[in-house]
């Protein structure tokens, strides 16, 4: 068997999602055969990410500091929501140009099969945020897979119960259905916004 400390980076590597035993040992032996600024820099990087990268107090998007930089721009609308369910939902949803509003990261979709229940996720700071008032319409761009859509009815009818005044949408179909919205591409995505429906 390999030495202890590459036992342990296999392990290590093989615990990223996608992953597998074969591409660890790969990744690994690749990160062996690197020169050591090559392979300080990738530590490098992994420690700054951990170290200067938190969630925003306000969306639970990825920031700098206390808030995100859509959620300090000025420019975006605070009276609509999008709410996804991963920070890395944010970025396709910007390729597209159509949203000008500001967002909400569940961290998840609902999933009791997995022990996901509304409590894990930011489900009710995203009440809490409407019912502080100024939001017109919260659109609800979970994924179009079963989770995602158990997620937004459930998020749909809490706003309903809580904040009746508010207009409740979901993107339009046209999304593949089973994929994550990471994987959409921009053109799709931006007709799914552009043509959202009320839920
Ligand atoms: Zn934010």
């Amino acid at each position: 068997m390999y030495a202890p400390p590459v036992q342990r980076l296999i392990a290590e590597l093989g615990r990223l999602p996608g992953i597998g035993q074969r591409s660890a040992q790969r990744l690994a032996f690749h990160i062996l055969r690197a020169s050591p600024e090559e392979a300080g820099a990738l530590a490098d990087a992994i420690r700054e990410v951990k170290e200067r990268v938190g969630t925003c107090e306000v969306c639970f998007n990825l920031a700098e500091g206390p808030r995100c930089r859509i959620c300090q721009d000025e420019r975006r609308d605070p009276a609509v929501i999008c709410v996804v369910e991963e920070p890395g939902d944010v970025i396709p949803v910007e390729r597209t140009h159509e949203f000008r509003g500001r967002y909400h990261v569940l961290g998840g979709a609902l999933s009791p099969i997995d022990g996901v229940d509304p409590e894990d996720l930011r489900i009710a700071e995203l009440l809490e945020r409407v019912q502080a008032g100024g939001v017109r319409e919260v659109i609800l761009a979970t994924n179009p897979t079963t989770t995602g859509e158990a997620t937004a009815h459930h998020i749909g009818d809490a706003l309903r119960a809580s904040a009746p005044d508010v207009v409740v949408t979901r993107l339009a179909s046209g999304l593949p259905v089973g994929a994550d919205l990471e994987y959409a591409d921009e053109v799709t995505l931006g007709r799914a916004m552009a043509g959202r429906r009320a839920l």
